[in-house]
């Protein structure tokens, strides 16, 4: 992953997939520490992976799933410029992390080659933001924890 965020002029495809594999990461909130830069992965772009790349401000409880969670300041959220996710949605930028390379990198292993190089961003539809500013995995949306 060599470019995190979204490319703003690359139009975006929403290509609902499933998602395996962050609902199963065992990762504890103490995993992350305030000032830290995340990403949350959301799809492919050019046959890389692309997410919101984000900084952790400060422990805040993620209510769709009432467990800790942690606030974000996301610089090009605009209107939702803070917006609290569940550990598991974050993976390091700021630091190498095997746990968070693992994470990455199976999320590469099992969306490239569904999404070969495109002059698209495929938007693979996991993410949601509550008009409280909670950012929902769909499979927590479901109640599926
Ligand atoms: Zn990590």
């Amino acid at each position: 992953m060599t470019e995190p965020s979204r490319p703003p002029t690359t139009p975006t495809v929403v290509a609902p997939t499933p998602d395996p594999l962050t609902p199963e990461r065992d990762i504890t909130h103490r995993h992350f520490r305030p000032g830290e830069q995340v990403v949350v992965l959301k799809g492919v772009v050019g046959g890389d992976l692309w997410g919101d790349s984000m900084r952790v401000v400060t422990p805040s409880w993620h209510t769709p799933t009432d467990e800790d969670g942690w606030r974000l300041r996301d610089p090009d959220g605009g209107r939702q410029t803070y917006i609290t996710a569940h550990p598991r949605y974050l993976a390091h930028l700021s630091r190498p992390c095997p746990d968070c390379m693992i994470y990455v990198r199976a999320m590469g292993d099992y969306l490239l080659p569904k999404y070969p190089a495109s002059d698209h961003v495929v938007d693979c539809g996991w993410y949601t933001t509550t008009a409280l500013g909670q950012l929902v995995h769909v499979n927590d949306a479901r109640g599926g924890r």
